[in-house]
């Protein structure tokens, strides 16, 4: 964070987009203000993104304004029904709103909206740091206007609403799911009064639309450092309400001595695992191997038993979890295309290289792996690793090693088989013709019959071999060639 004096704000501001706003507003004698995420940003150094005015009057008369002025290359889309309007123009997009004063009634969180002052569209908004205004007019540019010392919050490190926690976060319960993302964002702490508010407000995050929750929290995933996001829903009590499936995980039995590990901080302590891993590279699917992270325990609840010889069990946690990640993307909204088929998938196999690093590293059980992951090996890999939370340094570095040896034997296993994208090398319209076969269930046998010889290390993955395998089965099955 840095301090701002007007000379420097002057300097910042110095585009012409903002000398042309500041001479329109002029003319139309009305004061206009730059104002929210996009001064906070001035002052944090942080990528400034799209622009808002505030103007004491219409936005709209002074959005068309500015067009005219502007002329070709400008671009005008106007929004009456909201009293909003947009510039584009040279890669710049202002959005222009009149000052306004807000009054909220319980059941929603559409306020009812007049006309007001500067100081009433300050009050009407979610943080201090939110907050602040610069003036545009000539007389006064680079005027700060700070009436909550959103600067002072900033310099705290301070998320705090500017009025009273229970009315802004009443008002409008998005705000408690923007509050903690900025939290997340800015790593930043929750002032200790707006955090009680978090709390005692919780329930009305009800009245809010699926859509906008999931916003937030892809911005939380996709931070720095979304544990602490998660952290934090988990600490006011929002999370049981938006994501009770990941609240279960959390908490420790003890029988008879025993206890299990709490797996909701083991699960957020994979996800920092993870997003530490991706420092050093990062692909596509960074945000879902996240997801995944965040999931790949999420059967555990479900799946635990208490076994007098073994103690506490979570068998087949990874199906059950598989199962449920279809269930919580609808339920989330978050896609239901590939990108979920994906986080299940890792989901599903995520115990597999554990596993096998556990026992002895043979051929066969790697091809397999390699063979079912495909291309996502790496980051079944990667989400595999960050699964190792052991406080046993000894055990720890026992699985590294063996994962060492996976990896090794991945490549090796690649380059001589290439099984990650597994095609059998006798089609089954290949034995269909041989054997004069029609779609039936043999075909299915010697297709499994092919594939399981061939992962098994039994016959190289070549047309030949595996053809003169499925004709030796054949005989065996009965069948004859034609
Ligand atoms: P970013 O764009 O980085 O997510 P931002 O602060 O610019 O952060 P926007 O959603 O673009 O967030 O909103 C712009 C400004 O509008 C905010 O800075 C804030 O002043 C105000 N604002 C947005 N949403 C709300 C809300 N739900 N309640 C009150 N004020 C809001
Ligand atoms: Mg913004």
């Amino acid at each position: 964070m840095r301090h701002l004096e007007r000379e420097e704000l002057v300097k910042l501001l110095n585009k012409p987009v903002f000398h042309h706003i500041s001479e329109v507003a002029d003319e139309l004698d009305m004061e206009a203000y730059v104002v929210g995420g996009y001064v906070r940003d001035l002052f944090l150094e942080r990528p400034s993104k799209d622009i808002d005015v505030v103007v004491v009057g219409s936005g709209i008369t002074v959005a068309e304004a500015l067009c005219k002025r502007l002329g070709r290359g400008a671009h005008l889309s106007v929004f009456r029904n909201f009293g909003t309007a947009q510039v584009h123009w040279h890669g710049e997009e202002v959005e222009f709103v009149g000052a306004r004063r807000e009054s909220y009634s319980h059941d929603s969180r559409k306020p009812i909206v007049e006309d007001g002052t500067l100081e009433d569209d300050q009050r009407r908004r979610d943080f201090t740091i939110n907050a602040l205004a610069i003036c545009l007019n000539k007389a006064r540019f680079g005027e700060l206007l700070d009436p909550f010392e959103g600067v002072w919050d900033m310099e705290d490190r301070l998320i705090a609403t500017p009025l009273d926690p229970d009315i802004t976060f009443s008002d409008d319960p998005l705000r408690m799911m923007r509050c903690i993302r900025f939290a997340t964002q800015l790593n930043f702490e929750i002032e200790a009064e707006t955090f009680e508010a978090l709390s005692r407000n919780r329930e009305r995050i009800k009245i809010i639309s699926q859509e906008r929750i999931i916003d937030e929290l892809q911005k939380i995933m996709a931070s720095d450092s979304p544990s602490r996001g998660w952290e934090l829903l988990f600490q006011c009590g929002l999370l049981e309400i938006i994501f009770p499936e990941l609240q279960a995980m959390q908490g420790v039995e003890t029988r008879n001595g025993r206890a299990h590990k709490d797996n909701f901080w083991h699960t957020l302590e994979v996800l920092s695992n993870v997003v530490r891993t991706q420092r050093e590279q990062r692909n596509d699917n960074y945000l879902w191997l996240r997801w995944a992270a965040l999931l790949h325990d999420i059967g555990k609840p479900r799946s635990k038993r208490w076994d007098p010889q073994l103690g506490w069990t979570f068998h087949n946690h990874n199906f059950v979890g598989e199962k449920m990640v279809p269930q919580i993307f609808r339920r989330m909204k978050l896609p239901m295309d590939e990108r979920m088929k994906y986080v299940q998938k890792l989901v599903g196999l995520h115990m597999r290289p554990i596993v096998i690093a556990d026992e002895e590293v043979t051929d066969s059980a790697v091809r397999r792996l390699l063979f079912e992951a495909g291309d996502d090996i790496d980051d079944l890999m990667q989400l595999c690793e960050a699964d190792i939370t052991s406080r046993n340094e000894q055990r720890k570095q026992r699985f590294l090693d063996n994962f060492r040896l996976v990896r090794e034997k991945l490549v090796d296993l690649e380059e001589r088989d290439r099984i990650r994208n597994f095609q059998p090398p006798v089609s089954g319209e290949e034995i269909m013709e041989r054997f004069n076969l029609p779609p039936c269930k043999e075909v299915g046998t010697l297709k499994t019959a092919v594939k399981d010889a061939i992962l098994d290390g039994i016959i190289p993955n070549e047309h030949d071999a595996a053809l003169q395998f499925v004709i030796e089965k054949a005989k065996r099955m009965g069948l004859s060639a034609e």
